[in-house]
């Protein structure tokens, strides 16, 4: 395990040497974009992923502000949460550099579709996005073994909180 801190971040890496480079992450993220784990919630996340994962490369990153937490290549689209209708990229584009000019701090904005306020972070995307201060990227996990090793009910149970798997592809 490698630990950085610098003034925007703390993160922690591991990184065996069987660890092959793959374009496939599995990020996971809480669902409340401002939630912050303690450094010791963070070390008991990767210590118990690196004992389901020995064999992959494993982040953990606490960001100072609020991220785009992306998935690359397997975005797609974006549906508006309250009318289903698709939300053009570049109306989408805008209210995202309008929220990123507060650093993410303010997710809210006003629809075009249904001319009501949502969040940024409770759009349809496809697939998945969030937006979060903390992430974990997984290099190329496997989809197959997550329900099998209870991922999502360990790790929301160290941090209680719920969370959200983004599959991301560069
Ligand atoms: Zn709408």
């Amino acid at each position: 395990m490698t630990e950085n801190q610098t003034d925007e971040y703390f993160e922690i890496i591991y990184k065996p040497k069987s660890s092959i480079f793959s374009g496939d992450y599995l990020k996971i993220i809480p669902s409340d974009p401002n939630f912050e784990p303690t450094k010791e919630q963070q070390k008991i996340i990767i210590n118990h992923l690196a004992k389901e994962y020995p064999n992959n490369e494993i982040k953990s990153t606490l960001s100072k502000n609020v991220e785009f937490i992306d998935s690359g290549g397997n975005f797609d689209s974006v549906k508006c949460n309250l009318c289903g209708k698709n939300i053009e990229i570049e109306d989408w584009q805008n209210d995202m550099d309008r929220a990123y000019q507060n650093s993410f701090s303010n997710l809210t904005f006003q629809t075009l579709c249904c001319q009501k306020e949502t969040s940024l972070n409770e759009l349809e995307y496809n697939m998945p996005c969030g937006f979060s201060k903390y992430q974990i990227e997984i290099i190329n996990p496997g989809i197959e073994n997550i329900e099998q090793i209870g991922l999502i009910k360990n790790i929301e149970s160290i941090i209680d909180k719920k969370i959200k798997l983004i599959w991301a592809h560069y």
